[in-house]
């Protein structure tokens, strides 16, 4: 498709930039040992319970767990953000002891400005870093362009879609060009069509630029089909329950779904949540969750 060539354009632009904060390529996350309690007077929430897991560099690493059980906690102690009640965090070998900057994040809502063009929206990274915007303005079409928005720069949150608008809330946080990305739920509040296109666009973007991506979902097919290994958590207090390999040629694409490297991995998380009473498979067999 037409979008591979732009992607080309995405990649070589990090190069000519003199300001992009950090390398191009990925970097390493180690956690060790993180737990995180909250208090609040009397009343504790053990959120996080002994946490280790590393994440090598250009890695793609999806998260999946119960509601509840973390994931987003886990996502703020790497960005530090919040920091840890216990253990440690480690990115591109420098401890995280308060917020990271070099590392771009995506939430489930895009929160964009409504008063600001698309294009204004991406920008308003660089100005916050005071990374200069004109020099950022090729790269900042670039990224919208390997993300099907050509055509939509001028154009202001309301107008768009909300597959389009988290696109923008991607290309912005990439556009400082972070070794890192950090992705909770980014997906969450789309329809299941959009969503399904997100996910490949996002694997060929990924592709291109090889960050480390950090992946939060509680879909299992989402977190099979996106990463190289995925994490399954415990309920709260969370724990990494299992680490699994999705081994299935990239680019998946759409036709991924009908590998049995996939139906394994869906197969072989649905039973770890069986057995943690996450899920309960009714009378039926327990083959359908994740359909
Ligand atoms: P997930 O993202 O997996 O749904 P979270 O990381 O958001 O889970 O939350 C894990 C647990 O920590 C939940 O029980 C939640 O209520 C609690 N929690 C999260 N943030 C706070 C906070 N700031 N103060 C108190 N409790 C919190
Ligand atoms: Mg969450």
């Amino acid at each position: 498709m037409a979008r591979s060539s732009h992607l080309a354009v995405v990649e070589a632009a990090p190069e000519e930039s003199a300001d992009s904060s950090g390398p191009a390529a990925g970097t390493e996350i180690v956690i060790s040992g993180a737990r995180k309690t909250f208090r609040r007077g009397t009343l504790e929430t053990h959120a996080l319970d002994g946490v280790d897991l590393t994440i090598g560099a250009g890695e793609f690493v999806a998260i999946v767990g119960p509601s509840g059980c973390g994931k987003s906690t886990l996502m703020r102690l790497v960005s530090g953000l919040l920091p840890a009640s216990d253990g440690t965090v480690t990115i591109g070998g420098h401890a995280v002891n308060g917020p990271q900057t070099d590392l771009g994040i995506v939430f489930q809502k895009p929160i964009l400005l409504e008063w600001r063009t698309v294009l204004d929206n991406v920008l308003l990274q660089t100005e916050m870093r005071g990374m200069g915007k004109a020099e950022h303005v090729d790269r900042a079409r670039a990224l919208l362009a390997a993300v099907g928005l050509t055509d939509f720069e001028q154009r202001y949150p309301h107008e768009l879609s909300g597959g389009m608008q988290q696109r923008v809330a991607i290309v912005r946080a990439l556009i400082h060009n972070p070794p890192l990305l950090l992705m909770d739920e980014p997906f969450g509040a789309l329809d299941a069509l959009t969503r399904e296109q997100m996910r490949i666009d996002l694997e060929e973007l990924w592709l291109a630029g090889k960050k480390t991506v950090l992946f939060i979902t509680h879909s299992i097919d989402e977190a099979v089909l996106l990463a190289d290994r995925v994490v399954v958590m415990s309920p709260r207090p969370g724990k990494v329950e299992r680490v699994i390999e999705a081994d299935l040629a990239r680019p998946r694409g759409l036709a991924a779904r009908k590998a049995t490297a996939f139906t394994d991995a869906v197969d072989m998380i649905t039973e770890i949540f069986l057995a943690r009473g996450v899920l309960h498979s009714g009378k039926a067999k327990p083959t359908l969750v994740g359909a």
